[in-house]
């Protein structure tokens, strides 16, 4: 693919780094970028498809025109009666529920900008993303797993980290406000106005960990909107796709491979409140999706091994895309042969980028590759990280990734940017790739990483970020977190950890405990700890992760066998 265009220069303003205007005015004469912001193109979607069937949960099944009065009245409301503002920005912790949508979609017709944490994240992400994007609300949902969230969003309040918090779904919290009566009031105020800046920031999606400088991702109104209506027109999707979604809705996949795709083409989405097998199987014979935009490998094995399974008819699944980690061939093999699934394959980020298996392509691009980029304006490189040369199609090299829809640096992290993004605005994805000639086109597949992130089950856990907070407990001199090899979820999370003299080791319940303490968001913690005299070194200095890696791989396989 080419990499000529003129990307010569990045604008860097309060610390966001744009797009530069050549490329902003090449994007839109392209016709990729509309000029409108994504609230109004959503706006747009609900009017096209009022009558459709929009969103499904095990509560409720709105139309468009319904969902869109969730959404507006909340958008009234939230400005009518909490003092938040155009411009402001409002975090979330929220599960699968229609809340999470209304509020989601009802914050951006409010002109407030989402910032997509996760229910699963704990106090101390929270509070720290909320510091570094300057949030002034959270959203939060009173029943999600036996209410846990709500002294979160109290100790943010109290602590006046956020100065609003909206309780959803029962409970309630002294000094926030209430879902129930901001739609109450929103159904009876008048349509708001306001203009929202198109060179702004529409929503923030998370990446990497919490270390002393998050990752943030600021999406933009028109590459954002541009990303889900691609990647719907890529996947041929109509008013008769039935999306149906397991993972966290927040999420960047969930918001922007399920539910703002779902919304452009007019399809419905059904919302799994998790992504226990059973709750999927039931929502297969309830409402006979036709398509799974992301399926994690962890799941399409649970779903071959579910003895339920077996009396399911899959037939009528057109678009089973597995993605997020790597999809192992036999996997593969089994889902053709026992469920009848063709199984595709994606690849994306929270950054942009997105490949996907083309409509129509044989088992050999299906099996072996994650396919090809949505938009034919996408570039990807794959590249000798340390020189910085492209390398011949075969040969195993990193990511590089640069597009319509691929941000051009994190928001306020200079230091990050100049390291994960080059001149011209590549992102180096961290992820090792290899290209592929299949049939005289080029896909690609992904055989390794660079980054120091392990991928538990699509869940991401940064090395770094635990090492951190592990070397806050006194006892311990040296620790480093990498990632051990798990049938099911592709990775787990391993400690290797250096003791002071004297003091007992850690075990995997002690180091936990350490660790929630602290805030930290229970799918990071360690599931494995090794505990050595010393940790071997890199030339340059640092822990040699990669050594412990391979030595824990030796160690699991030994166990196993
Ligand atoms: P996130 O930003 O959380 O969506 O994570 C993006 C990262 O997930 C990528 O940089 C890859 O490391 C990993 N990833 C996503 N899709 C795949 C895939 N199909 N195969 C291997 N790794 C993947």
């Amino acid at each position: 693919m080419s990499h000529d265009l003129d990307h010569s220069s990045l604008a860097v303003d309060e610390g966001l780094v744009s797009y530069p205007a050549a490329v902003v005015e090449r994007y839109r004469a392209q016709g990729c970028w509309a000029g409108r912001s994504l609230p109004d193109q959503l706006a747009a979607a609900f009017t096209a498809h009022a009558d459709r069937v929009a969103l499904v949960t095990d509560e409720v099944r709105w139309t468009y025109a319904e969902l869109e009065a969730e959404v507006r009245a909340f958008a009234r409301g939230v400005i009518a009666t909490t003092g938040l503002r155009p411009g402001d920005r409002v975090m979330f912790q929220m599960g699968n529920v229609a809340e999470t949508a209304v509020t989601y979609l009802g914050a951006l017709f409010a002109g407030l900008v989402p910032v997509c944490t996760l229910a699963q994240h704990g106090s101390r992400e929270i509070e720290l993303l909320a510091r570094h994007v300057g949030a002034r609300g959270l959203i939060t949902q009173a029943d999600f797993r036996d209410g846990r969230l709500l002294p979160i969003a109290e100790s943010l309040l109290t602590d006046g980290v956020v100065d609003v918090v909206v309780v959803v779904r029962g409970g309630s919290l002294a000094g926030a406000a209430d879902y129930r009566e901001i739609i109450a009031a929103g159904r009876d105020s008048t349509e708001l106005e306001f203009d929202p800046d198109l060179a702004g920031v529409a929503v923030f999606q998370l990446s990497g960990g919490t270390t002393g400088l998050p990752k943030v991702a600021p999406r933009l109104h028109e590459e954002y909107a541009y990303n889900a209506r691609q990647w719907a027109a890529a996947l041929g999707w109509t008013q008769d796709t039935t999306v149906l979604y397991p993972l966290p809705l927040m999420h960047n996949a969930g918001i922007a491979l399920a539910l703002q795709p779902t919304l452009f083409a007019g399809a419905t989405i059904v919302l799994a409140a998790n992504a226990d097998i059973d709750v999927i199987l039931d929502l297969f014979e309830a409402e006979h999706p036709n398509t799974l935009p992301l399926v994690p490998p962890a799941v399409a094995i649970r779903l071959l091994e579910a003895p339920r399974s077996k009396n399911i008819d899959f037939g009528g699944i057109e678009q089973f895309i597995v993605g997020g980690q790597k999809l192992a061939i036999e996997v593969a093999r089994q889902l053709r042969d026992d469920l009848m699934i063709d199984v595709r394959q994606m690849f994306g980020m929270a950054e942009g980028m997105f490949l996907v298996t083309p409509d129509g392509a044989g088992e050999d691009v299906r099996f072996h590759t994650v396919g090809s980029p949505i938009s034919p304006l996408d570039e990807v490189r794959i590249v000798d990280p340390s020189t910085g040369q492209d390398l011949p199609e075969g040969e195993l090299g990193e990511l590089w990734a640069r597009g319509p829809y691929t941000i051009r640096g994190y928001y306020r992290a200079q230091q990050h940017n100049s390291g994960c993004f080059t001149d011209g605005g590549f992102y180096r994805t961290g992820d090792l790739a290899r290209a592929h000639r299949i049939g005289g086109e080029v896909y690609y597949s992904i055989d390794g990483r660079i980054k120091d992130v392990i991928n538990r089950g699509v869940e991401k856990v940064h090395a770094e970020e635990v090492e951190e907070l592990i070397l806050e407990h006194p006892e311990v001199e040296n620790a480093a977190i990498v990632a051990m090899p798990d049938a099911v979820l592709g990775e787990r999370v391993c400690a290797y950890l250096v003791m002071r003299s004297g003091t007992e080791a850690l075990t995997v319940d002690t180091l936990g405990r350490h660790l929630s303490g602290l805030g930290l968001a229970k799918y990071k913690l360690p599931e494995r700890v090794e505990v050595r005299d010393s940790l071997p070194l890199s030339n340059v200095g640092k822990v040699a992760r990669k050594e412990l890696r391979d030595e824990i791989a030796g160690l699991v396989r030994t166990e196993q066998a």
